[in-house]
């Protein structure tokens, strides 16, 4: 169980900590609003009223001791980089923030965020590969330039092994795990088959897996 400080509950930031509170981990959540505070009391550990903008507030809260923190305040750009650039001096190990924009996740990144989400985008990226095809399952953004995507198994793969198939020479992509029944198997090698069914987890470089999913 880690502990978890979430900092701004609109949308994203309440979303995150109510899962966050799911899965048994401990979940402080601040918000400047008082009301916003209060519907969310009952839904996560523990929920307070603040301006993550003050330090002496942020101190007084114990905010220091926790494992993780996530800024998700959005809109008010200035306070979000305060809050992050607060954190860390404190000397929290991995901050988490949220950018509107490409600009504003730079400004976090260099005052020391230890990773950056873009939720809108990230989520239209991946609705997009979704939609487009509909073998593909999911599509994880790894860095700009590496994604992973999940893709279940077209029939011209049935039967055919990983060597067969040759993605790898193909295309320029790995084959990293196969879903199963429920199982995985983690690292397949050549040797492995691909059955009707399968779900494949594909890593590689956007531009190899945007060709791929073209051919298919
Ligand atoms: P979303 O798009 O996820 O809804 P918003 O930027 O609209 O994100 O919401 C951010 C939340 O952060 C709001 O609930 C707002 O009250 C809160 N917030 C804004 N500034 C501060 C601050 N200085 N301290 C604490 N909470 C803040």
């Amino acid at each position: 169980m880690k502990q978890f400080v979430v900092i701004g509950l609109g949308r994203f930031g309440l979303s995150l900590a109510e899962t966050l509170y799911d899965l048994g981990h401990d979940v402080l959540g601040i918000d400047i609003d008082e009301e916003i505070v209060q519907n969310v009391a009952d839904s996560i550990t523990h929920a307070v009223k603040a301006d993550a903008t003050d330090e002496n507030a942020l101190r007084a809260l114990g905010v220091r001791n926790f494992d993780v923190a996530v800024v998700s305040i959005g809109n008010d750009i200035q306070a979000s980089i305060l809050v992050t650039l607060i954190l860390k001096e404190m000397g929290i190990k991995y901050v988490v923030a949220k950018a509107q924009n490409e600009l504003h996740g730079k400004v976090l990144y260099k005052i020391g965020a230890d990773r950056i989400v873009f939720p809108e985008r990230d989520m239209g990226i991946r609705v997009a590969h979704n939609l487009t095809l509909s073998n593909i399952l999911d599509y994880i953004e790894l860095s700009p330039e590496y994604s992973i995507i999940e893709i279940s198994a077209i029939s011209s793969w049935f039967n055919k092994s990983l060597s067969q198939l040759n993605m790898r020479r193909k295309y320029g992509l790995n084959v990293i795990a196969i879903k199963r029944d429920g199982d995985v198997i983690i690292s397949p090698n050549g040797d492995d088959v691909i059955l009707k069914g399968d779900v494949l987890a594909v890593v590689g470089q956007k531009h190899d897996i945007e060709n791929m999913e073209k051919h298919l």
